[in-house]
């Protein structure tokens, strides 16, 4: 997750950071998880020492554990379609083993449910409360799961380069400090493939979310890839290019794409695919000598293409680098590598990207999908051992690396339509298929976790196709979808039985998703709602349609604002910069107070509660980080969330507002409401399973005690087990 179309519009902006990385060396090592001082003590007082993990005795050595991770899979649709006979694979397992709903995460939100799964505690533990946070300093949003490090020792090693900690790049009409470096993963706390790994068992963790960079193996026992939080070459959660002799009014300014005016003379097209920005370059003599500042798009790399146009079939032939490929019309290309030169002779990127024709005549359209980073030489880390990258691309040949690769922005933006979306997303599935067979054949020991990002991709873009009560049905386009999601569980079946049929007895089979899914009917506006509650007080002349970012708000006034899609902040004296909410009783009474609020919200049309339980995190974080989550998470009923306004630190002019986006289906509700799948081959012993038990469940199943930060239990434990310690 992720995956979520605000964050895609944040993501081109912030991300951005990540691409100084790129520039500065493709072995950038990976700090992985870092913790302070202070908080590596905390979980080592807890019993996080790594030399003294053992399995219990009587393990048997040829245990072995295969998670299969269905992002999204929702526990009301499985269950219904189970009922109904349509997954036989599924149901014959839930009869044998083990069917249960799987509690997800507060906030249910994917890089923090997958967390709470990779940790085997809550967000106070793993420190991740949202897609986005925010810099108490500067009140500046982030994205939550990774970021770029400053690293000058880097740059030093191309002699040349000019040493920048920082730049600015202009994202509408406003400037972002951002700092240039190599990538950090941000989640906090232990893996449980590390505990794994301490007590000798050997892991493959494919796509997990909140995993970029990897964490790096201490044994040389774990092969892992990085998914959710992994960047295209641009650094950005995925931009895609489109050429056109036809832009439309607001194409120069889309989320997550561009587009570009070309023209066809003599039937031929002269274009750029764009790369990173190249940070070899010394712009300040640049800009001294041009007597004007270099804009962030001008130091982005370019490859000059042509596209020779067939006069009268659909057909056309590119000419990129030293590749030639044949475009049809309504056909998706192979990949083709590509590579952007930064220091001619010296430094180039390499990077891949697929090619869609869309229409040769009479206007000429092509798209191309965001560039992504090489699995085999990766300018970023995504594989550890950075090995494990050509390995695969040996097994299967190129692959998606970018995390959700469902190329969303095209189907809003209008690039895609309903076909084309769901003939890319089948692209994405067949090649994670392949990976996974492939990892399914040479899977004869530990612990093998693969993640399918497919469901949840689709379920967020395609659920207006199956009920036509959402403010975005169009019967003519969408009717013929209908069955569309259906057909994609039917698929998972398949895949479940293939799994099933290779399992031998030594191997426990947990298959779970992170969350469920809801429609999303109607958008909350939180910050506006704050505002008009008086709440949030905006600067003398600032325009409520104005403010994007938090900017323009007046800290000396404000109580509580929003930022991501759950979460509520109080402005509290000394941790925000400019708090002015004194923490203690001035603090919680106010939390009371707007909590009690919420939760009394009624949606104007339908009179329906659009808040259902406004979460406290002092009661239900544990852990380390919860002094630094938001004060309140939102859990709203099905059908609302926040906005993506309100996440990226909007307000707006209204508090409350259809949706009328092709994201339709949506998750981040209230935890409570929107249940994953827990399947097992053994049979459930927990009466409500949730995702934070699955990691003292995996070391249950190889012998190893949970450890002490964990604070779920293995779902096969008995009620009185579990009392007893064991
Ligand atoms: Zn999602």
């Amino acid at each position: 997750m992720k995956g979520h179309r605000l964050i895609l519009t944040v993501a081109a902006a912030l991300m951005a950071a990540l691409a100084v990385a790129l520039l500065q060396g493709c072995t950038a090592d990976t700090p992985g998880v870092e913790l302070a001082d202070e908080d590596q003590a905390a979980l080592e007082s807890l019993g996080y020492v790594a030399n003294e993990i053992q399995h219990a005795g009587g393990t048997d050595p040829a245990k072995k554990v295969l998670v299969l991770g269905i992002d999204g899979m929702d526990w009301i649709l499985a269950s219904r379609l189970i009922d109904e006979g349509k997954l036989p694979r599924f149901q014959a397992l839930a009869r044998e083993g083990g069917f249960s709903p799987m509690l997800s995460s507060i906030p249910p939100q994917s890089p923090v449910a997958w967390s709470n799964f990779i940790t085997g505690a809550d967000p106070g533990s793993h420190g991740i409360f949202d897609f986005m946070h925010r810099d108490p300093e500067t009140y500046l949003p982030y994205l939550s799961t990774s970021k770029a490090e400053s690293a000058p020792d880097k740059a030093k090693v191309f002699g040349f380069i000019p040493v920048k900690n920082e730049f600015s790049m202009p994202f509408t009409d406003y400037v972002f400090p951002l700092a240039g470096g190599a990538a950090l993963n941000l989640r906090r706390g232990v893996a449980f493939w590390q505990v794994l790994e301490a007590a000798g068992i050997p892991c493959t963790v494919f796509k997990i979310p909140s995993n970029f960079p990897p964490v790096p193996s201490e044994k040389g026992l774990v092969r892992s890839m990085s998914g959710m939080g992994t960047p295209d070459i641009l650094g950005t959660y995925g931009t895609f290019s489109f050429y056109t002799t036809d832009p439309w009014p607001g194409s120069d300014d889309l989320s997550g794409g561009y587009v570009y005016e070309v023209d066809v003379v003599d039937n031929v097209v002269e274009a750029t695919l764009y790369g990173p920005p190249n940070d070899f370059k010394d712009y300040e003599k640049i800009e001294e000598r041009q007597g004007k500042p270099v804009a962030y798009d001008e130091k982005k790399v370019g490859i000059d293409f042509t596209v020779y146009v067939d006069p009268s079939n659909p057909v056309a032939r590119l000419d990129i680098g030293t590749e030639e490929v044949l475009l049809k019309e309504g056909e998706f290309t192979d990949w083709v590598e590509v590579e952007f030169v930064m220091v001619p002779n010296l430094v180039t990127v390499k990077g891949l990207a697929r090619f869609y024709l869309k229409q040769t005549h009479p206007e000429f359209e092509l798209y191309c999908t965001p560039v992504q980073i090489h699995p085999v030489e990766q300018v970023l880390p995504i594989t550890d051992p950075p090995e494990y990258g050509k390995e695969l691309v040996d097994a299967v040949g190129f692959f998606y690396t970018q995390n959700m690769p469902e190329d969303t922005k095209a189907l809003e933006h209008g690039v895609f339509d309903n076909d084309i979306f769901t003939r890319q997303s089948k692209i994405v599935f067949d090649e994670r298929l392949e990976l996974f067979r492939y990892e399914l054949s040479r899977f004869d020991e530990g612990l093998l976790y693969f993640y399918f990002g497919s469901l949840d991709q689709s379920t967020h873009m395609m659920w207006r196709c199956m009920d036509p009560s959402h403010p975005n049905y169009k019967p003519e386009e969408d009717a013929a979808f209908a069955d569309y999601l259906e057909n994609l569980y039917i698929k998972f079946d398949s895949v479940l039985g293939e799994v099933v049929d290779s399992l031998d007895d030594n191997t426990t089979l947990i298959v779970l998703s992170d969350h469920g899914f809801a429609p999303y009917y109607r958008k909350f506006h939180l910050n506006r709602w704050l505002y008009d509650e008086g709440y949030l007080v905006l600067k003398p002349g600032v325009r409520p349609e104005r403010v994007e970012w938090l900017l323009g708000i007046d800290w000396t006034q404000t109580r509580a604002y929003g930022i991501g899609i759950n979460a509520l902040y109080i402005n509290t004296q000394g941790r925000e910069s400019q708090g002015i909410v004194r923490p203690g009783r001035e603090a919680n009474e106010l939390i009371d107070e707007i909590a009690a609020k919420l939760e009394q919200v009624r949606d104007p049309e339908s009179d329906k509660r659009v808040v259902i339980t406004a979460y406290k995190t002092s009661e239900c974080y544990h852990g380390p980080y919860t002094k630094t989550a938001p004060d309140v998470i939102l859990g709203y009923g099905r059908g609302y969330r926040g906005s993506d306004k309100t996440a990226g630190g909007g307000v707006g002019m209204e508090w409350i507002t259809d949706n009328e986006d092709e994201w339709s289906g949506d998750h981040c509700m209230d935890y409570l409401h929107v249940p994953g799948v827990l399947f097992t081959n053994k049979s459930i012993a927990s009466e409500q399973p949730a995702l934070y038990d699955m990691a003292p469940t995996i070391l249950a199943e190889f012998g190893i005690a949970k450890r002490n930060w964990m604070v779920g239990s293995s779902v096969f434990q008995t009620e009185e087990n579990r009392l007893a310690g064991r």
